[in-house]
């Protein structure tokens, strides 16, 4: 088996220089205050053995919108020819990170001048992300790739469990209800002299345990730092799994976010001195959308009666919608939904665009095998996805398409069996073609 690969990093601290509005809740009511931690991108540049690469990007970021991405991969494209299929952009979901440019447009109660402020920063960042994946690719060294496979516990499932109630069930020992993803995939690069290059890891879990007014980077920030920190030289790299629907429980303190990165960074640790499993040199990658029609969507009426009993929320929804059809422009009716798949050797890894539930990473593991890593927030932050198991339950992460600013209620009950054919068509085109 050929293990020889070629890995780099490089990363851009993206920290705003001025104090930025906050992103992922809506009940804020000021900007932030300060940094109690700095908000990073890093990119994690690969070769395998025939030339071809991949660049995964991750940010501390709440989420980048569609047109973000679609500015990060123009910039690559020119200045390293990477293509969309070859780019694997994800953002953390992080709730103490600066509000980005076109997502969650009417979440927030912010006027002109501050949105002003936004996209500059927005800007920036897609500059930032280009450059340290072009600063990757430059500094590609020869490696080996592991994968392997830890355990964390501290994600619980929300919609199945009152958080008052977590406390004391963990305390008297009780299960928690519904279903969770506690695995955390970890892929190692090292160097010719066996330190490590990179650790690249994921946990389905929100990055929500503090919803204050400083700028950190949440249980996965800290995780990151442990991680830098315990091993020199290596860049520690983050992806949220399919936890649109799981919440690190309890959570809204700074002792828990620091003890649930702790959590994170053993298990990371945990998998590095078990059993991981070298990769073959062969990397392949692949990029599809599927559409996803919505469903409620609202008519005049409907926008004209939201804007006079809904919430600040929807009343902000209601009036930007309305605005739009006087202008004569016809509302979306369905979403071309990102899905990506790369193959590291016998490695599957998949990238669904941001919120999917953990059904989707149980599905993949059912279907393609144990060890197949599932990232749920990959490419751009679109809305809740559903299972057809949630989107049959209804509540918050079945719909709510209104709060990201999409022209519906939410999405067609086929929504899972429109992203699995995808997920099937994505993997059609990196199943392996050689004795590798
Ligand atoms: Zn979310």
């Amino acid at each position: 088996m050929n293990t020889s690969w070629k890995a780099g990093t490089a990363r851009a601290n993206i920290t705003p220089a001025e104090p930025l509005w906050l992103a992922g809740y809506g009940g804020r009511d000021r900007p932030a205050e300060g940094t109690l931690q700095p908000v990073w991108a890093k990119a994690l540049a690969l070769e395998d053995a025939g030339g071809r690469r991949g660049v995964v990007l991750t940010t501390d970021l709440c989420g980048l919108s569609r047109g973000s991405c679609d500015r990060v991969r123009e910039l690559l494209r020119r200045s390293t020819g990477l293509t969309t299929a070859e780019i694997f952009l994800t953002s953390t979901h992080n709730h103490c990170s600066p509000v980005t440019s076109d997502s969650l447009v009417d979440y927030y109660p912010l006027d002109g001048a501050v949105w002003d402020g936004v996209h500059r920063y927005t800007r920036r960042v897609e500059e930032q992300l280009a450059e340290i994946a072009g600063a990757a690719v430059s500094s590609c060294e020869p490696v080996t790739l592991h994968a392997g496979t830890g355990h964390a516990d501290f994600a619980v499932n929300r919609r199945n469990n009152r958080e008052a109630d977590v406390p004391d069930l963990r305390a008297a020992g009780t299960p928690l209800a519904g279903p969770v993803d506690h695995r955390v995939p970890l892929l190692t690069a090292r160097r010719r002299n066996g330190s490590l290059l990179a650790l690249l890891f994921g946990y389905a879990c929100h990055p929500t345990t503090l919803s204050f007014y400083q700028i950190c980077g949440d249980y996965p920030g800290f995780a990151q730092e442990a991680l830098e920190a315990r091993h020199p030289g290596a860049t520690a790299l983050f992806w949220t799994g399919c936890g649109g629907d799981q919440n690190p429980l309890p959570r809204r303190s700074m002792e828990l976010c620091r003890a649930y990165g702790a959590r994170l960074a053993a298990g990371v640790d945990d998998a590095l001195n078990g059993a991981l499993r070298p990769l073959a040199s062969e990397l392949r990658t692949a990029f599809v959308t599927v559409p996803l029609p919505f469903e409620g969507m609202p008519g005049r009426t409907e926008l004209q009666d939201a804007g006079e009993t809904g919430s600040a929320i929807r009343k902000r929804w209601a009036a930007r919608l309305l605005a739009r059809l006087a202008r004569g422009e016809a509302l979306e009716t369905e979403y071309p939904y990102p899905l990506q798949a790369w193959r590291l050797g016998d490695q599957l890894w998949f990238g669904l665009g941001a919120e999917a539930v953990v059904d989707y990473a149980l599905r993949a593991q059912r279907e393609f095998g144990p060890d197949t890593w599932t990232c749920g927030y990959a490419h751009e932050l679109i809305a809740y996805i559903p299972s057809r198991r949630v989107w049959d339950e209804g509540g918050y992460e079945g719909g709510n398409l209104y709060e990201y600013g999409l022209p519906a209620e939410r999405w067609s009950g086929d929504v899972e069996e429109r992203i699995w054919a995808g997920v099937h068509a994505v993997t059609a085109r990196v199943e392996r073609t050689s004795g590798v």
